[in-house]
């Protein structure tokens, strides 16, 4: 092996981040080589993946899921459990993890790769930090954010000390329902919320969009990443999504990252940096594209952002179950048992629960107030074989 390849391990490999990293790994083989690769529940494609990156290890983390594949495929190689994923995670991940894990499941593989003393976790699963930020912030010098708007900040942050940032701005494309209000609302079907303008992404994320639920959770993603009071986090509108986000100086200079809506960039960048890798595809072509507009957040019709401060401010547990809260009612909305507006209305309920106010000692205690919240809110949505 030449000694200058990076070793990138590649978590949630059948999801949308996990394939566009793979197809980079496709894409730039003298610099770098997949150490280990993990799907929960879907091998479909992992067969072929095995053939064209021969990757020292597999995780499959659901039982059945892994004994099946074992069953039907000789390979030479350790098929891991999650037990066995987050043991390697902890002692060899390679030089580069990249978690594009869905939900808050995603946290526990940060945790154990930023227990490893020198692996750089490149995190596209935001509810890590949104779940359990206070346990992993001080590792933040080994986190690559690879969500967009964080990557853009990151990028405009570097070479700046953070004493002289007046204020971070997200940016939101807004989602499919921008300029509606409350009573335009009220009748959304899931197909209309999933109906993204920019991005094209799973489910959930989807419906987090159009709800601003999104923008909300990396207000909390950005709290933990930068270290800053969240009275200096901002989010602007800005539907054309080509500015990822900007930093607002104390000089009142500002720094912007521009770039096509492309997630392989932020993914390249946390494999590439401190360097820059050579990317021909897709130049941002302002001049042709003419205008950028930016709007203030419509926070009276949607309320997400300021339930994302009140979990901040209430501190504790409440990050937690408001990331919970809204998983199981936008699964909830999604299959039919609540209107659109009424995701608000469970976040809330969510945040006003006693166990919003408890204060875990260890990521272990929260993830079991954790379960439980989200089985009590499963029953009150009527959502009787929710398992999460
Ligand atoms: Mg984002």
């Amino acid at each position: 092996m030449t000694p200058h390849l990076r070793r990138v391990t590649v978590l949630g490999a059948s999801g949308s981040i996990g394939r566009q990293t793979l197809s980079l790994l496709a894409a730039y083989p003298h610099k770098y080589r997949l150490a280990g690769i993990s799907v929960h529940r879907r091998t479909e494609a992992l067969e072929r993946c095995l053939v064209d990156f021969s990757p020292e290890w597999v995780a499959i983390t659901d039982d059945q899921a892994r004994s099946d594949f074992a069953a039907r495929t000789r390979l030479s190689i350790p098929i891991l459990s999650k037990e066995a994923l987050y043991e390697r995670l902890t002692t060899d991940p390679g030089d580069i993890v990249v978690n594009g894990i869905v939900g808050a499941e995603g946290f526990w593989a940060s945790y154990y790769t930023l227990q490893h003393p020198t692996a750089r976790l490149a995190l596209a699963n935001k509810e890590s930090l949104v779940f359990g930020g206070r346990w992993l912030a001080p590792f933040r010098e080994r986190i690559m954010p690879v969500d967009s708007e964080h990557s853009a900040l990151f990028q405009c942050l570097h070479g700046e000390a953070l004493e002289s940032v007046e204020a971070l701005i997200l940016t939101a494309s807004g989602g499919p329902f921008r300029g509606k209000k409350r009573p335009e609302l009220e009748g959304i079907a899931p197909e209309e919320a999933l109906a993204h303008p920019i991005w094209k992404m799973g489910s959930r994320i989807t419906v987090d969009s159009a709800t601003l639920v999104n923008k909300a959770l990396e207000l909390i993603e950005a709290y933990w990443l930068f270290g800053l009071s969240v009275h200096r986090l901002r989010v602007w509108v800005h539907p054309e999504c080509i500015v990822h986000s900007l930093v607002l100086f104390r000089d009142g200079s500002m720094k912007a990252q521009l770039s096509l809506p492309d997630m392989r960039l932020p993914i390249l960048y946390a494999l590439a940096y401190p360097e820059r890798e050579a990317f021909p595809e897709g130049r941002s072509d302002l001049a042709r594209i003419g205008r950028l507009h930016f709007e203030e957040v419509d926070e009276e019709t949607f309320p997400s952002l300021g339930f994302a401060r009140q979990a901040l401010a209430q501190g504790g547990s409440a990050p937690a179950l408001f990331n919970a809260a809204d998983e199981v009612a936008v699964e909830a909305f999604l299959s039919g048992k609540i209107h659109f507006l009424d995701i608000f209305t469970w976040i809330a309920w969510a945040l006003a629960q006693p166990e919003a106010a408890l204060d875990p000692a260890d990521p272990f205690e929260l993830a079991a107030i954790e379960k439980e919240f989200r089985r009590k809110l499963a029953c009150n949505l009527g959502l009787p074989t929710y398992a999460g």
